[in-house]
Formats: structure tokens, sequence, C-alpha cells
């Protein structure tokens, strides 16, 4: 039995850890909210849905295909596999408005069985939107279904095996349902790892990273997706495309890279060939402190351009390390942290960073980034912090839900950039979004996620009071405003959230118009009916 998330929020239920009770002085002075509990989630009996539309035919070609228990559409998986885990995402689903699940959900074993499910629903006529952890910040899961009356939701949680290790070459070959702890846990047997650590490890899929290009917490490190996956295999409704499993290779323009970030869009990813790398046999994680958030981020452009970068770097600008600190409490990071040091760091001078290294070489590979990051005026705070960090880093998406019970906006968002203009960048997003959400003041916190030698990413936390009469509108003007602002300084709409249904109006200020036909052109080749995930990733045409 595949385990399952509460489908209202964040993991199961009772999992994770809950907010501290000095939580809601903190809500009430940076927010206005009461930081009582003001709302609740529905019960599953109470959710809205629609009658499920599904032709006679179809359903018997998608249960020819998969076995009838494969093929399901009673209430509970219908509401399970409704949407992912965005705010909007959660809003919807804690109200019960569910009127857009999917019509039915299936669920094949195996790459045949995808093919075929394809077919049927191509011949029939109906929309087809993968689905692997469901995970999704940006829409990508959401039964959008087109010209189509019916949705299907293809399940992709049953092609978790690990079909193949061939420790010799560091390379498993794996079905794309595979959880990322599943996977590690794996491959653990053989003292080896995929490492992709993204805030979503607990639920996210492997497929689900190939299709989104997503980033973990160490890829500054350890590659991003995209650079672990050596070769796949995409079930499109035209027919299989199969890459090499060459380690790199000149025959033409990359097709691997066509399918990693496409959504869903052109077909289902069923395998994956993904690169590996031994269990850490040594690991440490650290906090600094750094004077001033571009200052911290000029000592990390150094450090980076001399090819000293850490495996994980996370530099928090001054909000964010002041909420930080604050939420923290007394307890983990705060309580490692030297007076002298939190002090400093209270009073709104300078900027935590968390840097930590996994792997070989620790020792030497920590010597040279502590010299530059010295060079560059910051200051060591020690291992506790850091490890106090690591210890929590998969907290927060539980935290979330118990804001939303005391009616707070939480969301977040993220962008890339260039050295040059990352100063810019985040002075423009952090006044776009505290104009837009002028009327209920918010907290605004940004982090570096991810650095490399020609820029870094710039990842947003916002907090606000919820607008009691339009929650969802007032996220979503916010959104608009930022992702406009960060259209305008010619920063990317996503560096590892993906694109989905939210980003794609955005998606041809990046691409340009030609760039977008290429794309819509592939589509129309692979998905000739137009099935595969209606309304993400390209613009509506
Ligand atoms: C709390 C939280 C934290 C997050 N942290 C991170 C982070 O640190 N880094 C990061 O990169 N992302 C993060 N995300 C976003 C999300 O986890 C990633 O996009 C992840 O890659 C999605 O994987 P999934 O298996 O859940 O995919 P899903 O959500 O199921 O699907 C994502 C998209 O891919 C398509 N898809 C899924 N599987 C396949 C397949 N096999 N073939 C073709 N298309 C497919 C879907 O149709 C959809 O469009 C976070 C999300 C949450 C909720």
């Amino acid at each position: 039995m595949r385990r399952e998330q509460k489908f209202w929020g964040w993991g199961e239920p009772g999992a994770g850890p809950r907010l501290p009770d000095h939580a809601a002085g903190l809500l009430r002075e940076w927010l206005g909210v009461s930081g009582a509990v003001v709302s609740a989630p529905v019960d599953l009996r109470d959710v809205r849905l629609r009658p499920p539309v599904v032709s006679a035919a179809l359903r018997a070609a998608l249960e020819r295909a998969v076995g009838a228990e494969h093929v399901r559409d009673d209430r509970s998986i219908r509401v399970l596999r409704a949407a992912g885990r965005s705010y909007l995402d959660l809003l919807a689903l804690r109200t019960g408005a569910c009127e857009d699940a999917p019509d039915v959900v299936v669920a094949p074993s195996g790459h045949e069985q995808v093919a075929v499910v394809l077919r049927a629903c191509a011949g029939f006529g109906a929309a087809v939107i993968p689905f692997g952890g469901g995970t999704s910040v940006v829409g990508g899961v959401a039964p959008v279904r087109g010209s189509w009356d019916t949705a299907v939701c293809l399940d992709l949680g049953r092609l978790d095996a690990v079909l193949d290790v061939d420790t010799r070459s560091r390379i498993a070959r794996v079905g794309a349902g595979v959880r990322l702890p599943e996977l590690d846990h794996a491959l653990g047997a053989d003292g080896l790892r995929l490492g992709h650590l993204p805030q979503s490890y607990e639920w996210a899929t492997v497929g689900g990273c190939a299709a989104t290009r997503s980033a973990g917490q160490a890829s500054t490190g350890f590659g991003r997706f995209d650079e672990l996956v050596a070769a796949l295999r995409c079930a499109t409704p035209a027919g299989d495309l199969e890459t090499l499993g060459a380690p790199a290779s000149a025959a033409g323009p990359d097709l691997r890279a066509l399918v990693l970030g496409s959504e869903g869009t052109l077909g289902a990813i069923t395998e994956l060939a993904l690169r590996l790398r031994p269990v850490a046999s040594e690991r440490r994680y650290e906090a600094w402190q750094a004077r001033s958030f571009d200052a911290g981020c000029e000592a990390l452009r150094a450090l980076t351009q001399a090819g000293a970068a850490p495996d994980v770097v996370r530099l928090s600008d001054a909000d964010e390390t002041r909420t930080t600190l604050a939420l923290a409490g007394e307890r983990g990071l705060l309580r490692r942290l030297g007076e002298a040091a939190l002090r400093a760091l209270r009073r709104g001078d300078g900027c935590l960073l968390i840097v930590g290294w996994e792997g070989g070489a620790v020792s030497r590979r920590r010597a040279a980034a502590a010299r530059a990051l010295r060079a560059g005026g910051a200051l060591p705070l020690g291992r506790g912090p850091g490890e106090a960090w690591r210890a929590a880093r998969f907290a927060a998406p539980h935290l979330r839900d118990a804001l939303l019970d005391r009616g707070v906006l939480v969301e977040t968002l993220e962008t890339a950039t260039t050295w040059a203009g990352l100063a810019s960048l985040h002075r423009a997003v952090r006044a776009a979004l505290q104009t837009a959400l002028a009327a209920t003041p918010p907290v605004v916190g940004c982090h570096v996620s991810h650095v490399y030698p020609d820029g870094a990413s710039l990842y947003f936390t916002v907090l606000a009071r919820q607008d009691a009469g339009d929650p969802a509108g007032q996220w979503r003007s916010a959104k608009r405003a930022a992702g406009d602002a960060i259209a305008a300084a010619g920063a990317t709409i996503t560096h590892h959230h993906a694109v989905g249904r939210d980003h794609a109006p955005w998606l041809e200020s990046e691409h340009g118009a030609l760039g977008v036909e290429l794309l819509r052109a592939a589509k129309e080749r692979c998905d000739p009916a137009g099935i595969m995930n209606p309304g993400k990733l390209l613009p509506a045409g």
C-alpha cells in the first residue's frame, strides 16, 4: 500500500513538528493576526466533487490496459490526485473546492501499460495529467481539461521499481514513480545514493523531478536533477522516445534535455538512468555571519568563482535571518548560536549563512571555503547551528499547515540571475511583493539557495495576514507583481519550481516567440491530439 499525504496539507496526519508556542505572539506582532486557530480543513466527506465523466468505451479500454482495480474514481483517490501543494492549492483543498478533480485515476505498472493508456486516451479523447508525488507548487498537476470533457490522472506511483544498479558505472535504472527517500534507501545496500534533496524530498518522485528540472538543497555541489539524468525513456501518444545512456554525446541536439522540464506535456517519463554517488563518508555543516546580504553575496561569488563552493549554500537576507531566529525560539538553531552572534543577528547586524559539505575531502574543501569567506568579511558561528539547520531542513512544509490554520498567507517563489543583476533583482522582487500586499503588510524574507560561477538563485518566503474576503485573489495579485518584476529584470521566472500553469504567462518573455513555437512544434509532433497535460508549460495560444 503506497503511503499518502493528508489531502489538504503536507505529510501524513500527525507527522512533522508543531508550531512553537511563542509563534502566536510573533504572528501578532509581525502580521496583525491573532495567532489563534481560525480555520480548519473540511472533512473528506464535505469536499465538493462533480460526478465523474468517463465514457464506457474509455473506461473499458483503461481497465483492459491496467486491470480494473487500478482504474479508480472513488472520492478518496480523486481528492488525493486533485492538486499539488502550492498555497493556492492548499487554500482550495482546505475549503473542499475540488470541482475540477480528475474524473478517473489510472495507475499503470510499467512502460508498456503507460503507452497503452496514452493511446486509449488519445483515441477516445481525454486529457491526461501525469502525477508523480503531487508536490508541484505551480499548478503542474491541476486537472485542466482543455478541450476535453474527461480528465484522466495518470498516477505513476506503481512504476516504483529500482530496475538495475550498475555499481561499476554508478548508474541506476529506475521507474519514474520511485520516491527520493525510497531510492536512497534501496541504493544504500550498495553504498550508493542519489543525494537529490529538495525540501519536498519525502514525497517527490524521480519522474517528477526530471519533468520539472528540480534542484535539491545540495545541488550546488551535487548538480541539479538534469545533471543526474544519464538517460530516459518517455512514452508519448505518438510513440516512445528513448535516449542512449552514453556519458556524453555530440549526436546533434540533446533530446534528453527536450524531455527534462517538459512537465508531462510531451508524454510520460517511465524510466530514468540516474548518476549516483557514494554514501557520504564525511559530512560537515556550519553557520557563518555575513556583514550584510550584499557582502555575503560578494563573498559567495568570489568563493564560487575560485572553485571553492560548498555542496550546500544558503545565505539569508536580514529579514529572513531575523524571522528564522525569532521562530526558532530557544530551541535548535538558536540555542546553538553563541551569545554575541545571536545579539548581533537579532539586532539586524548581518545575515545568517549556512554552508555544508558531504562526501570526500571535506576538510580540504572546507578550509578553502573558510579562507574565502573570511576574506569576504564573514565570521564563523560554528557547527552547532549548521547541524541544527540540517536536522530541521524538511520541517517548514509541515509548519505551513499550522500557519494556514491561523489565517496566515504563506508562500514562496524563486528565480535566478547573474551576479551582476542579483542585488537589484532582490530589491525589485521585495518591493513588488511589499507594494502588492501593502493592505496587509507582509514579512518578505529571501535567501540565496544555489550558487554558480556566473550567478545565483533567490528564494523568497512571504508571510502576511490573509485577506479573509479573497485570500486567493490577494496572493494572485502579489504573485503577478513578483513575476512581472522578475521578467522586467531579465531573470528567470523559475530556477527550480518549473512552469506548470502558474508561470506559463511569463514563458515567452524568457524564450521568445520562436522559442515557444519550437516547444509547441515538439508537442504537436509527440501529442497530435493535444491530450498531454493541457494548460501547462505553454502559454495559452
Ligand atoms: C514543500 C515543498 C518544497 C519543495 N521544495 C523544492 C525544492 O527544494 N526543489 C525543487 O526543485 N522543487 C521543490 N518543490 C517543488 C516540487 O517538489 C518539485 O517540482 C518536484 O520535482 C515535483 O516532483 P513530484 O514527483 O511531486 O511531481 P508532481 O508534482 O507529481 O508533478 C510535477 C509536474 O511533472 C509532471 N510529471 C510528474 N511525473 C511525471 C512523469 N513521470 N513524466 C512526465 N511528467 C511528469 C506533472 O504532470 C507535473 O506537471 C517543493 C514543493 C513543495 C510542496
